[in-house]
């Protein structure tokens, strides 16, 4: 059994990522998606709810499970018995980033690969930041982010919008 973990903040899960997911899951037998900590990140939706709105858009894949981690990815990796971390790379910004990371990983737990998935060309310059800057400018977000999260997504940026007025 060849198991992958797709790891990121998905915050929140985009077309971009769905696409990659999709992708993965047909290349590996079980396909984690882990939500990952990222100390540096403010983030919009709160761990739990950004491993709902992944458990939601993936629901139609059989062989894939959503899980979160706090600590290493490497150690994750092993213990979850995973071969091979999955990566979307987008146009340009991500590489310098992912291939430092992929060469940490390898350090870490040298029975891991790093497997990139190209960008599909109409999400090659989508990222959850972007579609949140969007969203808080009203922008139709559909050709973005998957239907079944589009409601909560926008009561999520309602709440930061009256939030600021309420402040001001
Ligand atoms: P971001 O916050 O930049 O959107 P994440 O940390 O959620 O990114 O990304 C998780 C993984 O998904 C990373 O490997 C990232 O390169 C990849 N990814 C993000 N957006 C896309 C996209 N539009 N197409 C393909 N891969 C993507």
């Amino acid at each position: 059994m060849r198991t992958a973990v797709y790891p990121g903040s998905f915050d929140p899960v985009t077309n971009g990522h769905l696409n990659i997911i999709e992708r993965a899951a047909k290349l590996f037998d079980r396909v984690i998606v882990c939500v990952l900590v990222n100390c540096e990140k403010t983030p919009l939706f709160t761990l739990e709810e950004r491993e709902k709105l992944l458990r939601s858009v993936t629901a139609h894949l059989p062989n894939v499970t959503v899980d979160s981690n706090e600590g290493l990815l490497a150690e994750y990796a092993r213990k979850h018995h995973c071969c091979t971390i999955i990566k979307g790379l987008r146009a340009g910004s991500d590489f310098e980033k992912e291939f430092q990371m992929a060469m940490i990983n390898r350090k870490l737990n040298p029975e891991l690969e790093s497997l990139f998935l190209t960008a599909e060309h109409q999400y090659m310059y989508l990222s959850s930041s972007a579609v949140k800057e969007m969203g808080l400018y009203g922008a139709d977000l559909s050709d973005f982010l998957p239907a079944q999260i589009m409601n909560e997504f926008e009561n999520k940026i309602k709440n930061i919008v009256n939030h600021k007025e309420e402040q001001t």
